[in-house]
């Protein structure tokens, strides 16, 4: 079982995208999927054509130690993979968790207590470097950094940079980053070809060969609940993160 933290505390670059049609792209390729939901916007959970006012439970019980993850895991039916959803309750997570025992490790923890029953466990990170973004990090085994090649992407980087190392120095010794992943990617603008020539030339082999391509599809996808795979698979969206999938797949 590999775990993946999807992970940059910039808003608005893709972890979500990435995160749903990652997990069904790998379930396409006959893997056994489950993407844990940690965002109380619970995009990936309605993206992945998950009901919210309809959970049997949700990651915040799971944290807060009321429920495991068994009771809340919801199978997405069209898309083949499993979810444990988010919802608003999250939001309360992160103080509630203040003065609790291990805290940090809440969500691993739960995450051993699966055994083998997945192939990969994707984990959807909100925009910031919280106490569950922590939980993240201390779980994975490894970080998935999704970026837009713009001016201030590698600034944002190296704070999180800093951060994966904290974690490692003191939670998790085996952390690694997994992959840099270009997305919304327009090979039109100039810049972005720079900031990626930049990203390649400083991370060298961590910076992912699959580039996500802005595409519409992608955007349209989340609001019919489905990965783009269902939506067009023909897109260039779609096809992009098979692709990915596949890369991922012979890394690991
Ligand atoms: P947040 O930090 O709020 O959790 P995020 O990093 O999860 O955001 P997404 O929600 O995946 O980012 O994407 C932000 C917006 O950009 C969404 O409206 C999404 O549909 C759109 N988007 C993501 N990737 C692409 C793409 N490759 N092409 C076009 N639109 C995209
Ligand atoms: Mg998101």
């Amino acid at each position: 079982m590999k775990i993946i933290a999807i992970t940059n505390q910039k808003g608005g670059v893709g972890k979500t995208t990435t995160c749903v049609n990652l997990a069904a792209s790998l379930a396409e390729h006959g893997k056994r999927v489950l993407l844990v939901d940690l965002d109380p916007q619970g995009n990936a959970s309605t993206g992945s054509g998950i009901d919210k006012t309809h959970l049997k439970g949700s990651i915040y019980q799971v944290l807060i130690d009321s429920k495991t993850l068994q009771d809340v895991i919801i199978h997405a039916e069209a898309a083949k993979f499993d979810v444990a959803p988010s919802n608003r309750d999250l939001a309360g997570a992160e103080v509630e968790l203040v003065n609790e025992m291990a805290r940090e490790t809440r969500l691993k923890n739960a995450i051993l207590k699966l055994g083998d029953a997945y192939d990969f466990v994707l984990l959807d990170c909100p925009p910031s470097l919280n106490l569950v973004t922590v939980n993240a990090l201390t779980a994975a085994h490894s970080v998935m950094i999704p970026m837009q090649c713009e001016y201030y992407a590698l600034e944002g980087l190296s704070d999180l940079v800093n951060t994966i190392k904290k974690v490692r120095a003191h939670l998790n010794p085996v952390l690694e980053i997994e992959g840099l992943l270009r997305t919304m990617f327009d090979n039109r603008n100039m810049l972005a070809q720079q900031v990626s020539a930049q990203l390649v030339n400083h991370f060298g082999k961590k910076v992912y060969q699959t580039i996500i391509p802005r595409n519409v599809r992608l955007a349209e996808a989340p609001s019919y609940g489905m990965p783009v795979l269902l939506y067009d698979r023909a897109s260039k969206g779609a096809q992009a993160y098979l692709e990915l999938a596949q890369e991922i797949i012979q890394k690991n």
